[in-house]
């Protein structure tokens, strides 16, 4: 790896990172392609500008370790309590604007790991996630369509306290439209009788996988060895 180090200034008060150039471009072809076409690219600061510094510092060390900070929950279950920054509760908010990042700055590998941990997390995401979500990203990345299938799966009415009922009317029309489509087809199925009441979801339709094989080998990797 070169040395190279670029910088980059995040969020409205452009506040400075310095990061090795050679791992943007490897992890980013948002970056690569920026690299490659101005010559001097390296010696100007380059905007980030529309991001969070919290969010920033949370690509910074995946970008270096190829981890993601633990949530609390993680961190009680394990007992282990690591130098890495902690997510202090799990709302989904953080990972959501990771995400968002990982997809205006395309980094693939990075919305894959996000991706992950948020199917695992076994939460409902919040509706301000959902809002977020939708307002930030095309409806059609495996974010957008994840939170329609998971409230296809597990939504019950009495998950909703006081507080995410008010939120109701803020939900955008399209992940309303996609829960309305997905439960039609559903329901078609199970008039079909081609599927059980309770159904599966499963974490490689989220993982934009190019090809079958590749799908495979991911599926098996997570089958328990
Ligand atoms: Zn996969």
């Amino acid at each position: 790896m070169s040395q190279t180090i670029v910088t980059l200034n995040v969020g409205p008060n452009e506040l400075c990172f310095h990061v090795h150039r050679d791992l943007l471009m490897y992890y980013s072809p948002y970056f690569k392609a920026a690299f490659n076409s101005s010559f001097n690219a390296e010696e100007r600061a380059i905007p980030i500008p529309d991001v969070k510094v919290s969010t920033f510092y949370m690509f910074m060390d995946w970008l270096y370790t190829e981890r993601l900070p633990r949530t609390k929950k993680e961190v009680d279950e394990t007992g282990v309590l690591g130098g890495r920054e902690l997510v202090s509760s799990y709302t989904g908010l953080e990972f959501a604007e990771l995400y968002i990042f990982a997809d205006m700055y395309d980094v693939p590998g990075l919305r894959r790991q996000v991706m992950d941990r948020i199917f695992a997390a076994s939460v409902l995401p919040k509706y301000a996630v959902v809002v977020l979500a939708f307002a930030k990203l095309p409806t059609t990345t495996p974010l957008c369509r994840f939170f329609v299938d998971v409230y296809c799966q597990r939504f019950r009415e009495s998950d909703d306290d006081e507080s995410e009922r008010k939120q109701r009317e803020k939900l955008p029309h399209e992940f309303l439209l996609g829960v309305m489509l997905r439960h039609a087809k559903i329901m078609g199925r199970l008039r079909a009788k081609e599927m059980i009441s309770s159904y599966k979801l499963h974490m490689c339709d989220y993982h934009e996988h190019e090809t079958e094989e590749e799908r495979q080998l991911c599926s098996n990797d997570r089958q328990p060895k």
